[in-house]
């Protein structure tokens, strides 16, 4: 079973019934004529319809089902390590996105791309949607610095090699080019079709806006801080303690040469506080700079990326 093959496509399904037979034949429509072996994962994650029994009649077929609902970035993590691939495609299990603009990424990774997503820039969804979307995708490129226009668009192509490199958790999977492009592998863009829902119904609400908000952060924060925690508590820290203890010092000064009444005064009480968060500042940093050295550790795997490692002569 293990043997490698050329594509892999994974799909995250939860209550899509009525997409799935038809998504399995369009896949096959776009991927026969390819010439390359490919193998079509779907993965049920929780669902209460009868999306099971469907995927049951699609034939070829890899199916994972998921005990519960686990949410989207998990059914494609369970995808991702079951998939031999050496291009593992993702994509929308609702028919939003086409498979045959499958080939149409597949080119564009022949560039010589590591990732290539697809832009859905004729989108078809709620205003609302696309309002916040659009909102988190701005903040993205401030935040993150990733190269494409269009992170929450299902359609990609990864290779494997630079998808296993990642650790996906949370909400995470809009973010997998960002954190990929951090580690120097490169990402491309092309434009997809997009249509709307036709069968079943959204997954998601507004509350998915906040969980990816605070993913975003907590990627900045890898990304930027993750193989030197203390240069970011550590830098906190010290500006905590140096305000508190210019508070103070100014506090003592009035107090000794101008004999200032401080007791009824809410900056001596600033200072201390400013000082003991600066302390507590810089704990935590030495608490991640081990717990970050235990990561890499534990996982053999160091804060740099190596492309190749030739022997030459
Ligand atoms: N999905 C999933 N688990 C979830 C929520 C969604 O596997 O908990 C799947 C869903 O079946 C679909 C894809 O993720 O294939 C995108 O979901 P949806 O279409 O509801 O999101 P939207 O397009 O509205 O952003
Ligand atoms: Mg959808």
């Amino acid at each position: 079973m293990s043997e490698k093959i050329d594509i892999s496509i994974v799909v995250p399904l939860y209550n899509e019934e009525g997409n799935v037979l038809n998504l399995h034949k369009k896949i096959l429509d776009a991927c026969n004529p390819l010439g390359e072996t490919f193998e079509i994962i779907f993965v049920d994650d929780g669902s209460s319809d009868k999306t099971v029994e469907e995927c049951k009649q699609c034939s070829p077929l890899t199916f994972i089902q998921l005990r519960k609902n686990f949410g989207q970035t998990a059914a494609f993590d369970a995808g991702f390590k079951q998939a031999r691939g050496d291009k593992i495609i993702t994509m929308d299990g609702d028919l939003q996105n086409d498979p045959a603009d499958i080939p149409k990424l597949l080119e564009k990774m022949r560039e010589g791309f590591d990732v290539v997503s697809g832009w859905r820039f004729d989108r078809k969804d709620s205003f609302s949607k696309k309002f916040f979307s659009r909102t988190a995708d701005k903040l993205r490129k401030i935040l993150l610095k990733d190269s494409i226009h269009d992170s929450g668009c299902s359609l990609k192509v990864y290779s494997a090699d630079a998808l296993k490199t990642i650790d996906l958790f949370g909400e995470m999977h809009r973010f997998i080019p960002a954190l990929l492009e951090s580690d120097g592998y490169t990402v491309g863009e092309v434009k997809v079709s997009h249509y709307a829902r036709t069968v079943g119904v959204t997954k998601y609400n507004w509350k998915r806006s906040v969980k990816g908000f605070v993913d975003m952060i907590m990627i900045w924060f890898w990304r930027k801080y993750a193989s030197r925690p203390l240069h970011f508590f550590g830098g906190g820290g010290i500006i905590f303690i140096f305000s508190g203890s210019a508070i103070l010092f100014w506090m003592a000064v009035e107090k000794i040469f101008y004999n200032a009444s401080i007791s009824e005064r809410i900056w001596p009480l600033m200072g201390v506080f400013l000082i003991m968060l600066g302390v507590q500042f810089f704990v935590f940093g030495f608490l991640a700079d081990i717990t970050i050295k235990n990561y890499y550790k534990s996982r053999e795997r160091m804060n740099y990326s190596i492309k190749v490692v030739e022997m030459i002569g």
